[in-house]
């Protein structure tokens, strides 16, 4: 099968010292896999023109496509323009429809248009101008020596409008590349050993053209079964029935068929289910409110959260007793139910999750380490409440302590059959 091969380039300093993460080369990387274009190498450059046109000479001798991003502001250190030309041996000229476009974004923000803005609409003569819908520079095509340059804005949003609305459907129109289909399913609360010793008959049975990538992350792991093929129906029928196998083997773990977040899985079967949800966080802090609120529409199944991190707080706001925090602690079976309890009555929800624990470095002891947490989840007639131990940093121990309590509440609503 024909392979293309694509290399990405992101220009920046910031990129070198840390103040930037490299997200472009990930979502670039992510969409050109979508389209069956095989990215195989990134590389990230400082704004230093002799090491931005070795690197170019470099990708393009393996590479039909290099993407290209950052460096295209107005500013001295914005030096990708001025250094394409002089790869292509071209020369700067402004471009009326990215002019244009110029003047129209500053007249809508009223701003005044100093000459130095004017700068955005220039571009080297030898490209095809991208029109950038999302702000001033432009993108730009080139093409030398059978291979594709696409230079793209260094801002995230700018340079995945470009990618979405041209850059990808140019790329579908102009070359021949081959069908790739994807399926995705989500499992939560085991480890991806358990899960390749579980599906290792069907892994090893499975055609050179489908392949699957396992994707951990903070107790969820992602399986991807890949196919690449000339005939896309044909495929996707083959990739459908290996998908359902695959699906059998891990349904005791699988919160979803798809290719979502657990907050998105928890947050579609409370929507079928008709309920809605509350949290009452200690050791959390509010995270895992925040992570079904960052979906669009949670309104519609999140009420709220309190967020009780002092013991007054889990006494005033969620009515946990006084004598309970005295004889169990804060991080206790006893305090984490009537977290639970106290949620549920004062948001008046059908379920509702609950945490109080330990997260580090300090303020643990013999009887309870850093990395207790007791989650509790239920609803008003059944609480179950677990006691997980974690034992990585802070951050980490609380993003696995939300994934734990969102997957303990899933399996909980999955297992009610009358919860009204
Ligand atoms: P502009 O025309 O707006 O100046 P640009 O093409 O010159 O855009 P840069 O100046 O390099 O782009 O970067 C603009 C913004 O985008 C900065 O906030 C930068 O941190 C961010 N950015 C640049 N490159 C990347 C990248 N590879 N991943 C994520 N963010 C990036």
């Amino acid at each position: 099968m024909l392979q293309v091969n694509a290399s990405i380039m992101t220009i920046g300093d910031e990129l070198l010292i840390g103040q930037t993460i490299d997200t472009n080369s990930a979502f670039i990387g992510t969409e050109l896999n979508k389209v069956g274009i095989w990215v195989t190498k990134r590389v990230a450059i400082g704004d230093v023109k002799k090491d931005i046109l070795n690197t170019l000479k470099s990708l393009a001798i393996e590479s039909q496509i290099v993407i290209i991003t950052g460096g295209l502001g107005p500013t001295a250190d914005d030096i990708t323009k001025p250094t394409l030309c002089e790869y292509f041996g071209s020369r700067m000229v402004t471009n009326e429809g990215a002019l244009q476009n110029v003047k129209d974004i500053f007249s809508k923000l009223n701003r005044p248009l100093i000459p130095r803005n004017l700068t955005q609409a220039e571009v080297p003569d030898n490209c095809i101008v991208l029109p950038n819908r999302r702000g001033t520079a432009p993108g730009m095509w080139f093409e030398k020596d059978d291979v594709i340059y696409i230079s793209l804005p260094g801002v995230p949003n700018e340079m995945k409008g470009l990618m979405m609305h041209s850059v990808i459907p140019e790329l579908q129109k102009k070359l021949r590349l081959p069908a790739v289909v994807h399926k995705t399913l989500l499992t939560s609360g085991v480890g991806e050993s358990t899960i390749a010793d579980r599906v290792e008959d069907f892994e090893n049975s499975l055609p050179s053209y489908i392949k699957l990538a396992y994707l951990p992350a903070y107790g969820l792991v992602r399986l991807r079964l890949t196919g690449r093929g000339s005939d896309k129906n044909v495929l996707e029928k083959e990739l459908n029935d290996q998908f359902i196998r695959l699906q059998s083997l891990v349904n005791e773990w699988m919160v979803a068929r798809e290719d979502i977040s657990l907050q998105e899985a928890l947050s579609k079967l409370l929507r079928e289910k008709n309920s809605t949800l509350s949290t009452a966080e200690s050791c959390t802090g509010g995270y895992i409110a925040q992570l079904i609120t960052s979906i669009p529409g949670s309104s519609s199944v999140f009420n709220g959260s309190v967020v009780a991190y002092a013991n007054e707080a889990k006494e005033h706001l969620l009515s946990v007793r006084h004598e309970t925090l005295v004889k169990y602690g804060a991080v206790s079976e006893e305090t984490v139910c009537e977290m639970l309890n106290g949620s549920l009555q004062h948001l008046n929800t059908t379920f509702a999750i609950a945490t109080s624990g330990i997260m580090g470095p300090d303020g643990g002891s013999d009887e309870k380490p850093v990395g207790t947490v007791w989650i509790a989840v239920g609803n008003k007639k059944e609480v179950k409440a677990v006691k997980h131990f974690f034992r990585f940093d802070r951050q980490r121990n609380i993003e696995l302590a939300a994934h734990a309590a969102m997957t303990m509440l899933f399996r909980f609503v999955n297992e009610q059959q009358n919860y009204h």
